[in-house]
């Protein structure tokens, strides 16, 4: 039998600023979709909730999607905000990465969990929390890719 105190309900909630906090489900089959939900077949449901004040965002099928709309609420400048290359997972490359962001992003923005913008790759666009400096969230920037230059050879192999 566990000794743990049980979490009151609702669990206290820091007063201090919005911050962005994302509620997840699965959908019962019969529950019905609002209209903000763009794809009625998935099956999870998300929105963004915000203990500071606590603004409700959206439901959504899009994690990704819920999570933009929680940076809007509490960080509504984010889309603005510099492009960083991804987090690197530890060490000096962390810490150098860190210390860049800090000094490109305004004063105090890191500090209010705000999130960093960070360029990915296709496959690996999710939305991360905890991945910016103060705890808010990565998120994805996909990063821009050379257009391929045509393959002469092969289409008059293709063809010819
Ligand atoms: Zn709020």
């Amino acid at each position: 039998m566990s000794t743990a105190t049980p979490t009151p309900d609702p669990a206290p909630r820091p007063e201090r600023y919005c911050r962005v906090t994302i509620t997840s489900w699965r959908t019962a089959p019969d529950e019905p979709s609002p209209p903000t939900v763009e794809n009625p077949d998935y099956h999870l449901r998300y929105y963004a909730f915000c203990s500071g004040c606590g603004h409700n965002g959206p439901i959504r099928s899009s994690e990704n999607t819920a999570v933009e709309d929680g940076c809007d609420h509490a960080h509504p400048d984010w889309r603005e905000m510099p492009v960083m290359d991804h987090r690197p997972y530890e060490g000096k490359p962390l810490a150098a990465w860190e210390k860049q962001a800090r000094a490109v992003y305004p004063a105090g923005w890191f500090d209010r969990e705000g999130p960093v913008r960070a360029y990915r790759t296709p496959g690996g666009t999710r939305h991360v929390p905890g991945y910016a400096p103060g705890g808010g969230y990565s998120m994805a920037v996909l990063r821009p890719q050379p257009a391929a230059a045509p393959i002469r050879g092969e289409q008059a192999s293709l063809f010819g």
